[in-house]
């Protein structure tokens, strides 16, 4: 961290401002230019909030080096980490593929796109049971029963299954039943639900915040390893931009963004990335040659009868081409699918 000095500043104010700093247990060293005047801060900056040098008039402003994650940083773990849900590797040369309903309807509907989603080579079937619907109207999930479907469902396909969790009330559950817990857009930046979460020893996959900058997103990933939960799966799911032709925008940019700065597996979800089915497949295709180590998408046996999601939901068969198409490209990247 770095604080620039407005030019003319005494000797008087930069030693008071310097016994300041140094009172929050960092090492200062001054930098003198012609005309400007820096302070560098080394050690442990990362408590450190750079608005408090600004109530000292002779600072100009004030900034940061280091990035402020840590423990999701590649810099300080170079090597990729690889996240195991049941027999399945997430991060690894493998590109896993998530798929099912967006919400869990029925023990049959739920099991039936399990079938064709695993015959198709999907790797871990997800389902919603606890929905975060806009409208207090809609569908809002069938919850513990739905749970309980996609759980039946995960152990006669042999899938992990991935579910998304909205409150803390139900954290026993999920780790019991759920293989990988999934923290929605919604909830990316809710530090109670993510502090409970860094206790617990289960893979998580942590979705990007309708408007959360990739900081923002690292920072989410550091509340859930900072208490000990090292298993995050980031995943891209589209931003809200001015853009409204699709329901968000695919930031696939962010995938080797995220590839450099931090460790972590990046998966991409094309599904809510655009909201239409039919840009499932050129824009999974996009996120494999990205660098993406993964993909969550909707599947479902009857799209326009779906609770849920239906207009952006693909069914079995496109499924299932889908995955041919997504072979090609994973081996021109020299990844296995
Ligand atoms: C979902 O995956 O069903 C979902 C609601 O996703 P998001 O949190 O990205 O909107
Ligand atoms: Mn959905």
């Amino acid at each position: 961290m770095m604080i620039i000095l407005r030019p003319g500043t005494t000797e008087d104010k930069i030693a008071q401002l310097d016994e300041f700093v140094r009172k929050t247990g960092v090492e200062v060293q001054r930098i003198q230019g012609q005309d400007t005047t820096i302070l560098g801060l080394s050690g442990d900056t990362s408590r450190i909030d750079p608005g408090m040098f600004d109530i000292f008039e002779c600072v100009e402003r004030t900034v940061k080096v280091a990035e402020p994650y840590k423990k999701a940083n590649r810099k300080y773990h170079p090597q990729n980490t690889v996240i195991k849900a049941g027999n399945v590797e997430i991060g690894g040369n493998k590109i896993v593929v998530m798929a099912g309903p967006c919400s869990v309807e029925s023990e049959a509907q739920v099991l039936s796109v399990a079938r064709d989603c695993k015959r198709s080579g999907a790797a871990v079937l997800r389902g919603g049971a606890f929905k975060p619907r806009s409208s207090p109207y809609a569908f809002q999930g069938l919850g513990l029963d739905g749970l309980e479907m996609l759980k039946v469902a995960g152990r006669k396909t042999g899938m992990p299954i991935v579910s998304e969790i909205m409150s803390t009330e139900y954290i026993e559950q999920f780790e019991r039943d759920v293989d990988i817990i999934q923290v929605g857009a919604r909830n990316m930046q809710n530090f109670v639900l993510l502090r409970e979460l860094s206790h617990i020893h289960k893979p998580i996959l942590l979705k990007r915040g309708l408007a959360a900058t990739v900081e923002e997103l690292l920072m989410a990933a550091e509340y859930i390893m900072a208490g000990g939960n090292d298993q995050v799966i980031l995943c891209e799911r589209g931003i809200r931009t001015f853009e409204t032709y699709t329901r968000n925008t695919l930031d696939l940019s962010v995938v080797p963004v995220l590839k450099r700065q931090s460790h972590l597996p990046v998966v991409v979800d094309p599904s809510h990335g655009t909201g239409l089915w039919w840009m499932v497949e050129p824009m999974s295709k996009a996120a494999i040659a990205a660098g993406a180590d993964g993909l969550i998408i909707e599947v479902h046996n009857d799209p326009p009868h779906a609770k849920c999601d239906g207009q952006q939901s693909l069914t079995p068969m496109v499924f299932d081409k889908l995955m041919g198409s997504l072979r090609m490209i994973a081996q021109v990247e020299g990844r296995d699918i």
